[in-house]
């Protein structure tokens, strides 16, 4: 496996070049929270802003059929990045949030009852946990949750053993793990699913930045992902579904845009995709996600997974040498570049505040896995994250600094415990 050429890629992140608080240069290993943004995606959307902003599909007038053709062309860009057949496919949403609460509000409402069961795996991330909480509020249906084995592993066995046990409607499931970093093998297991009958929803939030989507390969109903984990800006994302699916379920969110027709009595939808973009939508954002989807394309998803698994070896494994360190989630050959690790004696929130003082920028918490982490009866982890920009030395500045806050906090464990031994 190869390096990227950083000092390279590096000169295209401006926000890189800064100093933190502390007077540290920043080392960003905060990604699977949300990644920074190339000068391309700035500049395209500093351009609209600046030359041709109007609202889309409404206006007969040159601005307007020129933001049209931007972010129409933003969605046919999307499409090929996904390799969707058909551009209609592409939905922009909010982000993954929104897009999984359309499924769970348009199919769910319309395709799941009281004896009905919603599959997702325990290291589910809230987004796609709540939205079918909410679903079984409203239907009387159940969500079950895939349990992990002792080394924070899924097996093929396992799956099997809850899409036939539980039948489910639906089966909800993310291509990575946000806090394992776990890499899941998401077209078998989508094919497992469908011969079960299941609809099949991939969360693809930590998988799209990292790893090239294929929707016809991995043949899931819905995919769905987010604009700033992917060097693009929030308040976009995408929610990819089989266009039969997406004709047939009604729309979620009613307003302008979405409308062929509406009376007093009622209304009649768009065709895709408007049917499923009620309001004025995410037009910059659109156009920004599509600068971003071609900065990676034109790298490769394949180099850009190759050196995440690279750095994620390095931080894998310089933590699991540190005493004291223990790392949450499987070995390094099943994930990329997330790593999330406990530091004895020292809690998470401490342990990323810490790290800011040596400039290095990670996250602490429960990661929005709440159930995982009481399954692994921990409250709270620190999470590094690499991607594209970053470097091996980055990874040491980290390990460094890991050590250092071990043996700080070590030597004042220690200095406390002999204090009350000495009371
Ligand atoms: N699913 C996963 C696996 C995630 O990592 C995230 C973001 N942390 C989300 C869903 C939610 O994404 P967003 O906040 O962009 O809607």
């Amino acid at each position: 496996m190869s390096l990227l050429d950083t000092d390279r890629i590096r000169e295209d992140f401006p926000v890189l070049d800064r100093n933190v608080a502390s007077g540290q240069p920043l080392a960003y290993l905060d990604n699977a929270a949300s990644t920074q943004r190339p000068r391309a995606v700035i500049d395209a959307m500093d351009d609209c802003y600046r030359r041709y902003y109007s609202n889309v599909h409404r206006g007969i007038h040159t601005l307007s059929e020129e933001s049209t053709r931007a972010y129409e062309m933003a969605r046919k860009t999307t499409a090929s990045f996904i390799n969707a057949p058909a551009t209609c496919e592409v939905i922009f949403a909010a982000g993954t949030t929104a897009a999984i609460n359309t499924v769970a509000r348009s199919w769910g409402d319309t395709h799941v009852g009281p004896d009905d069961v919603i599959l997702v795996l325990i290291s589910e991330h809230h987004a796609n946990i709540v939205p079918w909480h909410q679903l079984a509020a409203r239907t009387g249906c159940r969500v079950e949750f895939v349990p992990m084995d002792e080394n924070f592993e899924i097996s093929d066995a396992v799956v099997a053993e809850y899409l036939d046990r539980f039948q489910p409607k639906m089966f909800a499931f993310a291509a990575a793990s946000n806090t394992l970093g776990s890499e899941y093998p998401v077209q078998r297991w989508t094919s497992m699913a469908h011969d079960y009958g299941a609809t099949v929803l991939i969360d693809a939030a930590q998988a799209a930045p990292h790893q090239q989507i294929d929707v016809q390969a991995w043949d899931a109903d819905f995919i769905v992902f987010s604009g700033h984990k992917v060097c693009g800006p929030t308040g976009i994302g995408v929610l990819y579904g089989k266009q039969e699916l997406l004709e047939e379920i009604p729309a979620f969110l009613g307003g302008g845009g979405m409308i062929l027709n509406v009376t007093t009595d009622g209304f009649t939808s768009q065709e895709l995709p408007e049917k499923f973009e009620a309001g004025t939508p995410p037009i910059v954002e659109a156009i920004g996600l599509a600068a971003a989807l071609k900065y990676l394309s034109a790298i490769g998803m394949d180099r850009i997974h190759a050196h995440e698994c690279v750095l994620g070896q390095r931080v894998d494994a310089g933590l699991r040498a540190i005493d004291g360190v223990r790392v949450i989630g499987p070995t390094a050959d099943k994930k990329a570049g997330i790593n999330s690790f406990l530091i004895d004696g020292v809690h998470a929130h401490d342990v990323s505040q810490f790290l800011d003082g040596y400039g290095v920028a990670v996250r602490a918490g429960h990661h929005c896995t709440m159930p995982l982490h009481e399954a692994m009866g921990v409250t709270a982890t620190t999470r590094a994250s690499c991607y594209l920009y970053n470097t091996p030395a980055e990874v040491d500045r980290l390990l460094e600094a890991v050590t250092d806050v071990r043996s700080k906090f070590a030597k004042s464990g220690r200095r406390r415990r002999s204090r009350r031994s000495a009371e």
